[in-house]
């Protein structure tokens, strides 16, 4: 039997499924919960669309954005509905036990649900589930929600939301499709959305240009005073919680910024450090024909993980010791 013949199976009677999504969701986390929840919802499943704590602001205009719950261990009902489901989606990671907090620990109380992945990410753990759609050549997973959908014969019921929320999962993975796995395929969803009714150019200004004066000021403070060129190819910022907290932060204004410093001629490498309460975030991007695989930098040094071009981690030493460890990284390269 087919892949898509056992997800029809799993969908061929109303059942109760809880769809998760990482830590720090981004565009295309919310992008694919909400599209693939609509999708399942229509199909007259009960849904709930879970994630480990609240997107950034500059998400929250999408649409059905208010069906989404951030998880708290308190919240009786969302440990309820984890309790009860039947299928468990897994989407846009694939680590269960580092990517989604103290879901995780939740998860636990369900050993009978049928667990099912919808991702993009390398390294898919597939012993975990009972079914797994998992490309790491997708540029996005909400393409990998289109997919399912055309492959079930239901994109005559794709909504307009629907619709929409894939295309916003593709764009911000992709970064304004700027990315690689650029594909024909890509383009020719894209055009199949826009079709639909998509209209690229707001969504281009919907998601890409609502970030407060604070924001702004913050890139501008990082790029002119917090900024090194580790050597011609490497560049990093690193962003204490005092310095974030002058520029009163809110989730999401330091997307972007680590992308920008590739924007450099000969800089193939960046990275960000981020300080918060528990730990530093690292973010890690390169490019080029020789880019350096952060995926792997990321694991061999940090425990993290991602994509070839762009990896995170977290590191819980000091912000001294991170940055040393991360040079140590990059001599070795
Ligand atoms: P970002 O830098 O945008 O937070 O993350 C870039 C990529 O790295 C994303 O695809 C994300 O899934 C992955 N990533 C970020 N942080 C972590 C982490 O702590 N662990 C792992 N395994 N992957 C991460
Ligand atoms: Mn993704």
């Amino acid at each position: 039997m087919s892949d898509i013949s056992k997800l029809q199976k799993f969908l061929q009677r109303p059942a109760k499924m809880v769809l998760i999504g990482h830590m720090n969701p981004d565009g295309d986390a919310v992008g694919s919960l909400l599209a693939w929840g609509e999708y399942l919802e229509r199909k007259g499943h009960h849904v709930t669309l879970l994630v480990p704590n609240d997107p950034p602001l500059f998400l929250r205009s999408m649409d059905g954005f208010s069906q989404l719950r951030s998880f708290r261990m308190e919240e009786v009902s969302l440990v309820n509905a984890i309790k009860e489901a039947e299928v468990i989606f897994a989407m846009d990671f694939n680590e269960m036990e580092t990517r989604i907090g103290a879901l995780s620990e939740a998860l636990k109380m369900n050993d009978k649900a049928a667990r099912i992945l919808i991702d993009h990410h390398l390294n898919p753990p597939l012993e975990q589930f009972d079914l797994s759609f998992s490309d790491s050549a997708a540029s996005s997973t909400a393409l990998i929600v289109y997919r399912l959908i055309r492959d079930l014969g239901d994109l005559d019921s794709l909504t307009l939301s629907m619709a929409k929320n894939i295309y916003i999962g593709m764009m911000t993975d992709t970064g304004n499709f700027s990315y690689g796995h650029l594909t024909g395929e890509l383009y020719r969803i894209i055009a199949d959305l826009v079709e639909r009714g998509v209209a690229p150019a707001e969504l281009n200004v919907q998601i890409f240009n609502v970030y407060s004066e604070s924001r702004m000021r913050l890139i501008g403070y990082s790029l002119h005073k917090k900024m090194t060129l580790l050597n011609a190819n490497t560049a990093y910022v690193t962003l204490s919680m005092a310095e974030l907290n002058y520029f009163h932060y809110r989730p999401g204004d330091t997307e972007g910024l680590v992308n920008m410093l590739l924007s450099i001629g000969g800089v193939n490498l960046s990275a960000l450090f981020t300080e918060t309460n528990e730990c530093i975030k690292i973010s890690l991007r390169s490019q080029g024909a020789n880019a350096v695989d952060v995926n792997q930098f990321a694991r061999t040094w940090f425990s993290g993980g991602g994509h070839r071009n762009a990896a995170g981690a977290k590191s819980f030493a000091s912000m001294e010791e991170t940055l040393r460890r991360f040079e140590e990284g990059v001599r070795a390269l």
